[in-house]
Parts: structure tokens; sequence; C-alpha cells
């Protein structure tokens, strides 16, 4: 068993090699397990990777595990993969359960450390179902969520970072301003929710199916088909509190945060309704419930993420993530001197892929307990 520090990964590369190399360990009892990549934008450099493993008897029962949709966060989920891997494969059936094992679905992001694909897409906001009628511009609809451009200024200033210490204090001005005119909820929802109309902005949806998103549709699409029931992990990081993994439901999950928590005897399960999360557009897991319920209404259908908390979950470790995630896209955009490039680049992993050796630990340790929660009661293992 891989020890805690190293299930880690120091770059992109590190992680694919280790991923591409456990194919013989899944082989070993799924014969005709193999692996499968798609190079995005045709460049082999950044890759998504994954294992697809049919059941040897009866296809009864899928198991997805899925990392990287948000690029960085894909260290912490090369992680987790590794350690189902290990850990959990062991304890599933082959004969009646099949796998999909997907390794950094935005590679690009992984590898340049950003949330983002190349076209700065937050892929988590492309998920939109299409029911086969309508138009690209009306599913990446530009005109969604206006409240956004009102707080352009503050989500995406313009130009060179100078001083950070200036920037800091424009920022916070302007953050006050906010605060006091649109309130804090609905700051946060319009900063969250996404856009679709500011390609260089924060939380970008995109004007189009992104080549990434295309590929994971295709994947879901053609995996599910195959079996009656359904298990989707996803692995994420920044949201919750940061010693508490949180288990975030899609709002089309039917069944109350309380009874899966219960069930599971996990103790933070939450669900992206506003009361709970916050709603989005373009969500992943969404996506999977749709095609679900719209395609294959008699399968049988639980799908997650897993959130590892970084910052925190106060009002406070709220603004400094929001904080770091503008000031992350303006070096982005706009570069800023060196001193405070470090200083940006340093906030946002520790917001994405903390190196804190206590976090890694409860991190992991969290993940054994939703792991063995999560298999045991939907019988996976
Ligand atoms: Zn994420």
């Amino acid at each position: 068993m891989t020890e805690t520090p190293e299930l880690f990964p120091a770059s992109y590369q590190a992680a694919r090699s280790r991923f591409r190399d456990e194919l013989p360990r899944v082989q070993a009892r799924w014969p005709a397990a193999h692996l499968a990549r798609h190079a995005v934008a045709g460049d082999e450099t950044t890759t998504i990777d994954w294992i697809e493993a049919p059941a040897t008897g009866q296809q009864e029962k899928l198991l997805i595990l899925t990392t990287g949709e948000h690029g960085i966060e894909g260290y912490v989920g090369a992680a987790m993969l590794q350690l189902f891997i290990e850990a959990y494969l062991p304890r599933l059936a082959p004969a009646n359960t099949g796998l999909l094992l997907i390794h950094a679905i935005n590679p690009w992001g992984m590898a340049h450390r950003r949330r983002t694909n190349a076209a700065n897409v937050d892929l988590n906001r492309t998920f939109i179902w299409d029911a086969g009628d309508a138009p690209a511009e009306r599913l990446y609809d530009a005109t969604f969520n206006p409240g956004y451009d009102q707080l352009m200024p503050l989500l995406n200033p313009r130009g060179a970072v100078r001083s950070l210490a200036w920037s800091r204090l424009a920022f916070a001005a302007r953050l006050l301003r906010a605060l006091v005119t649109v309130g804090p909820g609905r700051l946060k929802a319009i900063t969250l929710e996404g856009q679709y109309r500011h390609p260089q902005g924060i939380y970008f949806g995109g004007r189009t199916v992104p080549e990434e998103t295309a590929v994971l549709m295709r994947l879901f699409r053609a995996h599910i088909a195959r079996y009656r029931q359904i298990l989707h992990l996803d692995m994420h990081t920044g949201y919750g509190p940061r010693y508490q993994m949180s288990l975030v439901n899609s709002r089309w999950e039917p069944r109350a945060s309380t009874e899966l928590a219960q069930r599971f005897a996990y103790p933070l399960v939450v669900k992206t309704t506003p009361n709970e999360f916050y709603a989005l557009r373009g969500d992943m897991i969404d996506w999977v419930y749709t095609l679900q319920r719209e395609a294959f209404p008699d399968k049988q259908l639980y799908a997650t993420s897993f959130e590892f908390g970084a910052y925190g979950d106060s009002i406070l470790a709220g603004l400094r993530s929001m904080r770091t995630m503008v000031e992350e896209n303006r070096l982005y955009w706009h570069g800023v001197n060196p001193p405070a490039e470090a200083r940006i680049r340093d906030a946002f992993a520790e917001l994405y892929a903390p190196g804190d050796a206590r976090w890694r630990a409860k991190a992991v340790a969290d993940a054994h307990v939703a792991f063995s929660g999560i298999l045991t009661a939907e019988r996976f293992a």
C-alpha cells in the first residue's frame, strides 16, 4: 500500500505514468481491462486517460471514478484514485462489476495547475443537457446570470498587478461595496453560478461543448448503457470545511442528505441546492442524473462528489477563496510582478492542492470512511 505522502503526485506526468502502470493490477482480476486515452487538441502531453474493465460475467454493476475535472484539483484526485485502486478494487467482484476509472478529465488544467482548460473554461459549467433540439447558443446561453456583469470590476479587474498590497486594498473596497449593494448571498450565487459571455472571466462556461466534455459525455453514455446499477464517485477540492471532506450530492438525487449520511455512516453530506450548496448550470453529476432519467430510466444510479475543503467554510474563508480565484485569473491574463506571482500561486495551490501533511492524512482518512461506507451501502463490496 502506498504511504500517504507518496499518494499525492508531484506532477501531471508523474500521476499519469503511475495510473498507466496500474493496468496490470486491474487486469489480474479483470482480464479484459484496457487503457485508453484521448489527446486533448491532439497533444499527447495532455491526455485524458481511462481504464475500462468489463465485468467478466453478467454486466450488473458499474463503478465510475472520475478525477481532475478542475485541472489542479486532479492532484488530490489522483491520490484518491490510487487509494481506490489499491484498497478498494480488491473488494469488488469482477464477475458482475465493471469499471470506468478516469484520470484527469482536464489534463491541460492539471499540467498547468489551473482549474480551467486551455480556453479558460470551467468544465463543471459545461455539462448542459442537450435534448437534441436547441442550438449551442441557447444551451451555452450568453444572457444567463446577468448579475455577473455589474460585478466585473470586482471579479475580473483588468491590467497587471503592480503591487499586491494595493490590489488587495482595491479588492477589499469593491468587495465591501458589493456586499452592501447585492448582499452576501447573492454575491456568492452570482459568482459561482458561472457565465457564458466573458471568456477571460472566472467561472466561464464556454460557448459550445468543450472537447473534454464531449469525450466524457460519450464515455458515460456508452458505459451506463451496459449496466443495471451505476455508482459514480467524482473527486474535487476547495469547497467545505478544512478537515472534513463533504459528500456533495446532485440536486437530482432524490434522497435527503440526512438520510444518506446515515446510510453511508458518513458525517457530512450536502446537496447542490441553493440552501445547502449553490445552484449552478452545467454540473457534471447533474448531467449524469439527467442522462439516467432521460435515456436509461430503468437503471439505478447513485453519483456524488467528494469535496476536500481547504481554506475552510467560514465567511472569511469564502471571501478569501474568491480573492484567490480573482488573483490567479488576473495573473494568468495580465501578469504580475514576480514576488506577487509566487504568493498568488502558493495561495491557489493551498486552496486546491494543499501540501500540508496533516491535511493530506485527514483527506485520506475521510476518503476511506466514504469509500467503504458507500460501497457497502450500495452493495458493491
Ligand atoms: Zn472542483
